[in-house]
């Protein structure tokens, strides 16, 4: 099996046998930051309480991404042509909204108010063959 990790170590545990994001919730107000907050975004409390956060969402806006993605983080292009891809706002019922690429296939189409669930798939390849981790939802029941 190739080595795996995650795009980025803060947001979700990998390797994982249920893999969730982490969010933080602000021990004054309550208010819930995607990725976690060092200071809170709403009244600039310091103190931060990381937590697991829902793995289902409901679709709150989407858009189609035509452009690459900035680089660094991300790779530079190896020579294949780019491929938009779709990113959604899903929102975590009492939680927040998190900005998330959508993995749907062929057959579905994103709905605002859309059921979804937490997935993770394979972003790309490192140069050493190091597969890298990213989150993502998908559609998941009854979907309006
Ligand atoms: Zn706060």
């Amino acid at each position: 099996m190739p080595n795996q990790k995650p795009v980025d170590a803060n947001l979700f545990d990998w390797p994982a046998s249920s893999p969730r994001l982490w969010g933080s919730r602000c021990a004054l107000c309550g208010n819930v930051s995607f990725p976690v907050a060092q200071r809170c975004s709403r009244c600039s409390h310091d103190e931060q309480d990381r937590f697991h956060l829902s793995t289902e969402g409901i679709l709150w806006s989407w858009t189609v991404q035509r452009f690459p993605p900035a680089s660094p983080p991300f790779p530079p292009s190896d020579g294949n042509p780019f491929e938009p891809f779709t990113l959604g706002y899903v929102e975590l019922p009492g939680e927040v909204r998190v900005i998330s690429r959508l993995f749907y296939n062929a057959q579905q189409t994103p709905h605002i108010g859309q059921n979804l669930k937490l997935a993770f798939e394979q972003l790309y390849c490192d140069a050493d063959g190091t597969e890298i981790i990213g989150y993502g939802f998908t559609p998941h029941g009854d979907t309006k």
